[in-house]
């Protein structure tokens, strides 16, 4: 299923979740949802997410080594430090649909929304929403 998919099913989840637990709208609450529905696919390395993630990542080692290397050498540090942290990523990256599709990311995923926001709310809205994913993805494991 893609990013579309996953987001939609979030929405539809969450909307029915609503009912029972009315909730105000916010862009707290959008982000939350949207972030819930997608970011168990940060494992894979062909989702937007994982792109939107690591190139933020890149970006900013690149930016790091621009800033911080002698002026002569600037341009080549901040390429190395780049292409240095997307092959760090991909070096680490667990496999797709292991750990990041559980029950327990789901746990984290709201315990950092929680810790984050201090709305319980947002925190079983963003719940709900990673698992309206482990839902479209048919996978239910603990961790
Ligand atoms: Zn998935």
């Amino acid at each position: 299923m893609n990013a579309f998919w996953h987001a939609a099913a979030a929405l539809l989840l969450c909307g029915a979740l609503s009912l029972a637990v009315p909730v105000e709208l916010s862009p707290q609450l959008a982000a939350v949802i949207l972030l819930g529905g997608l970011a168990p696919d940060v494992d894979n390395s062909k989702s937007n997410i994982f792109r939107l993630i690591v190139g933020s990542l890149a970006v900013c080692a690149g930016a790091l080594a621009y800033l911080s290397l002698p002026s002569e050498s600037r341009i080549l540090g901040a390429i190395i430090a780049a292409i240095a942290v997307v092959l760090f990523v991909l070096l680490i990256k667990p496999r797709h649909r292991g750990i990041t599709h559980s029950f327990l990311a789901l746990a984290v995923f709201a315990l950092v929304v929680f810790a984050l926001t201090r709305s319980e709310k947002l925190a079983l809205y963003g719940g709900t929403a990673f698992f309206s994913h482990l839902l479209a993805d048919g996978e239910f494991k603990l961790a």
